[in-house]
C-alpha cells in the first residue's frame, strides 16, 4: 500500500464525488495499491476490503477517529474519540477468506462464498432492503441442493437464508465492524455499527474543503498556482497561512 500525495487524494475526492460508496472504496484502494488489478480488489470480501480501507485511513489521517453518537437511554449527544484499533479490535483475526462455506439444515445443503464489492453494487440497485439481501444471497450461492437434488437459489426459504448470512458474517468478521460505546452521563453501553467507507469519505470531503480554502488564501496572497501550493508540505503550508494572518 503506497502513501497518497496531497494532490492525488484531492484528485480522488473529485473523481469519487459522483460515485457510490462501493465505487469510492475501490477507487481509494486502487490508488493506494497500484500493483493489484482492479478486478482483484473488487473480488475482495467486504471484510478484507474494509480492513485495507482502515489501514489506508490510518496512513492518511492517523490512528484517532472522531465521531458523534446519541445515547438511546438519556439522549445525550456524545463526542466520540476512538482509535483504528478500537474498531479493528472487535474483529482481530483477519479472515483468510475461505473459498466456500457450507450451510446444512432442514434437508438443504448449500455451498456459498463471501460477498464482495460486485455483489454489493448489484444489491444496492434493489428497490428494498429485503430484496437487496435476497439478491446478495443468491449471487453468493455456488451450489444449492435440497434432499440431494439441485435446487434454485431463489427457492431457498428465508430461515436458511438467515443461517447463510450468519455463516458469512462469522467467516468475514471485518465485514461488520462494531464500536463499543459507553455513555459518560448515564453509563448506558451499546455496540454501534461502524461504516468505514462513509466515515472515511466524509473525512476526505471535509479535508478537501479545508485544503481548497487554504489554496484560495495562499493563491490570493502570493499569486501561486494550485499545483505549487499542493506541492508544499503541510507544515510549510501552515506556516505561510499563519504569515498571511486571519
Ligand atoms: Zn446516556
Amino acid at each position: 500500500m503506497r502513501r497518497l500525495a496531497t494532490g492525488d487524494l484531492l484528485a480522488l475526492w473529485e473523481q469519487g464525488a459522483a460515485q457510490s460508496d462501493v465505487e469510492r472504496a475501490l477507487l481509494l484502494l486502487a490508488a493506494a495499491c497500484p500493483d493489484r488489478p482492479r478486478d482483484a480488489l473488487a473480488d475482495l470480501s467486504i471484510g478484507e476490503r474494509d480492513w485495507s480501507l482502515l489501514e489506508l485511513r490510518e496512513r492518511i489521517f492517523g490512528t484517532t477517529l472522531e465521531g458523534l453518537a446519541t445515547c438511546a437511554q438519556c439522549q445525550a449527544m456524545l463526542d466520540l474519540a476512538f482509535t483504528v484499533d478500537d474498531v479493528r479490535g472487535a474483529a482481530s483475526n483477519r479472515s483468510t477468506a475461505e473459498p466456500a462455506l457450507s450451510v446444512q439444515a432442514d434437508g438443504y445443503d448449500l455451498r456459498i462464498r463471501l460477498p464482495n464489492s460486485r455483489d454489493l453494487e448489484v444489491a444496492a440497485a434493489a428497490n428494498s432492503l429485503p430484496e437487496a439481501r435476497r439478491r446478495l444471497f443468491e449471487r453468493c450461492v455456488l451450489d444449492a441442493r435440497r434432499d440431494g437434488a439441485v435446487c434454485r437459489a431463489d427457492d431457498v426459504p428465508e430461515e436458511i437464508v438467515q443461517m447463510a448470512e450468519a455463516r458469512m458474517a462469522e467467516a468475514d468478521p471485518q465485514g461488520d465492524l462494531q464500536l463499543s460505546i459507553a455513555c459518560p452521563h448515564c453509563g448506558h453501553r451499546w455496540q454501534a455499527g461502524f461504516d468505514i467507507v462513509s466515515f472515511f469519505w466524509s473525512e476526505i470531503h471535509a479535508w478537501a474543503f479545508r485544503l481548497l480554502q487554504d489554496v484560495h488564501v495562499l493563491a490570493s496572497a502570493y499569486g501561486w498556482r494550485e499545483a505549487e501550493i499542493l506541492a508544499l508540505s503541510p507544515r510549510r503550508r501552515q506556516a505561510y497561512l499563519e504569515l498571511v494572518g486571519p
